[in-house]
C-alpha cells in the first residue's frame, strides 16, 4: 500500500495505541466519580492536560477536550455568537477555510448574521490591509485557519493577530487543524483554537479546543459534567491520555522529521513537473505536507480509484467534502477547470522516496490509459 492521504488523517502512532489500551484497562473509574478510582482516572487527565498545555504553551485550564476539529471549530464560533451576542453581528474569515467553518458561517448568515470574506492575495493568503478595511464595531469574531486543508496555504497567525491585537473586543478563533505536528505553533495572539488528534498519528474522536482564559464560551451542551463547564459529558482518560502521548511524539526529533518531508516533497514536485497533463495547484506558501494538482480532462474521482487499483491513496478535495468541486483551488486559481479536477496528494515523514517514485510511476501509466479512453469517447 502507497498511502499518500496523511492530511485527510494519519494511522495512529503504536505507542499512542498502547497508551489507548492500557489506560482502557487500568483507569477504569469515571473520572467525575468522588472515590479512588475517580480519583486517579481524574488524575491521569490533569498530567495529560499539564503536558498538552506546556506543548502548546497556555494555561491547563485553557485545554477543553471534544471529539475532534469539527466539535471544537463549532464550539468555538456559536459559543462565541452566544456569550458576545451583545457586540456585534460581523464575523470575518475567508474563503479557504474547511466545511466545519463555512456550515456553521452560512448557517448563521442565515439567521442575520453578516459574514465577511477578506481579501487573498495571488497565493491565497490573507490581505492584512483588507482584514483592517473589513473590521468594523460590529465585528465580533475573526476566524481563519492557520493552513489550508486542500492546497496547503499557511497563513501568518502572528501578522493577523497584531492587526487584531489592536480590537481587544473582537475574538481571534483559528482552525490548527492542518498545523499541528507540521509546524510548531505559536497561540500567542491566538483568543481560540481547534484541533484533532487524528491528524498527528493520535486517535480519531479526540479534539482540543484551546480557549484563552480571559474569553468566555457559551457551552452547547447542557447537563453533564467533563474537565471543563464549556464542554460537558464523562471525560475519557484514553483518548486523552493517548492525545498528549500522540503529541509529544509528533514534535520528538521535529527538525528531522522536517527536513525529510521537505526533501520528499522536492522530489515530488520535481517529478510532478516533468509530466505535461500535471497543473500545480499549490504555490510557495504551501506546506511541503501538502501538493494540491489538476489533471484537466480526468475526473478526479475517476483517478483516485484508478489509483486505488493499485493499492495508492491520494485525495480528491478533503475527506469531508461532499461533491469534487474545489472552492479552495477556485479561490487561488481563480480557474474552473482546475477547480473540478483537483486532487490532494499529502506526505509525511513517514511516506518513503520509492514510493513517491512508485506514485509517479502508476499516475503516468494511469493518465495514459484514462486520456486513451477519453480520446476513444
Ligand atoms: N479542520 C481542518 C482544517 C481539517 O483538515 C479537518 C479534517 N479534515 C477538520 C477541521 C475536521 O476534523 P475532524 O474530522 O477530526 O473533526
Amino acid at each position: 500500500m502507497i498511502y499518500l492521504d496523511y492530511s485527510a488523517t494519519t494511522p495512529p502512532n503504536i505507542e499512542v495505541l498502547n497508551t489507548f489500551v492500557e489506560v482502557s484497562k487500568i483507569f477504569l473509574g469515571n473520572p467525575n466519580s468522588l472515590h479512588k478510582l475517580g480519583l486517579e482516572a481524574k488524575n491521569l487527565i490533569d498530567e495529560s492536560t499539564k503536558q498538552i498545555a506546556n506543548i502548546l504553551g497556555v494555561k491547563e485550564k485553557e485545554i477543553i477536550y471534544t471529539s475532534g476539529a469539527t466539535e471544537s471549530n463549532n464550539a468555538a464560533i456559536f459559543g462565541i455568537i452566544e456569550n458576545y451576542k451583545m457586540r456585534g453581528k460581523e464575523i470575518i474569515t475567508t474563503k479557504l477555510e474547511h466545511s466545519s467553518i463555512i456550515e456553521p458561517l452560512n448557517y448563521l448568515e442565515k439567521k442575520g448574521y453578516t459574514i465577511k470574506y477578506v481579501q487573498l492575495d495571488k497565493y491565497g493568503r490573507v490581505d492584512l490591509e483588507d482584514l483592517k478595511n473589513k473590521i468594523s464595531n460590529n465585528t465580533v469574531l475573526v476566524t481563519i485557519s492557520s493552513i489550508n486543508s486542500e492546497i496547503g496555504i499557511k497563513q501568518d497567525l502572528n501578522k493577523i493577530g497584531q492587526v487584531l491585537e489592536k480590537y481587544p473586543k473582537i475574538i481571534f478563533h483559528s482552525d490548527i487543524t492542518q498545523s499541528i505536528g507540521k509546524e510548531k505553533v505559536d497561540l500567542s495572539l491566538v483568543d481560540l483554537a481547534s484541533f484533532s488528534s487524528q491528524k498527528f498519528y493520535g486517535l480519531k474522536g479526540c479534539g482540543v479546543l484551546v480557549k484563552k482564559e480571559k474569553i468566555e464560551l457559551t457551552p452547547f451542551i447542557k447537563g453533564g459534567k467533563s474537565t471543563t463547564k464549556y464542554r460537558s459529558g464523562t471525560p475519557s482518560p484514553a483518548l486523552i491520555a493517548s492525545t498528549s502521548k500522540a503529541l509529544r511524539l509528533a514534535y520528538d526529533n521535529f527538525d528531522d522529521k522536517c527536513e525529510k518531508v521537505k526533501e520528499l516533497h522536492t522530489i515530488l514536485m520535481d517529478e510532478l513537473t516533468k509530466i505535461k497533463e500535471v497543473e500545480i495547484n499549490s504555490n510557495k506558501y504551501s506546506i511541503p505536507n501538502i501538493v494540491n494538482i489538476s489533471i484537466l480532462n480526468i475526473k478526479p474521482e475517476t483517478m483516485l480509484h484508478a489509483l486505488e487499483e493499485n493499492d495508492i491513496y491520494i485525495s480528491t478535495k478533503t475527506a469531508c467534502s461532499s461533491n469534487n468541486y474545489s472552492d479552495a483551488v477556485y479561490t487561488v486559481t481563480k480557474d474552473d477547470n482546475l477547480s473540478k479536477t483537483s486532487l490532494r496528494i499529502s506526505i509525511s515523514h513517514l511516506t518513503t522516496k520509492e514510493e513517491i517514485l512508485e506514485f509517479i510511476n502508476v499516475l503516468k501509466e494511469k493518465i495514459n490509459v484514462l486520456s486513451l479512453n477519453n480520446n476513444a469517447k
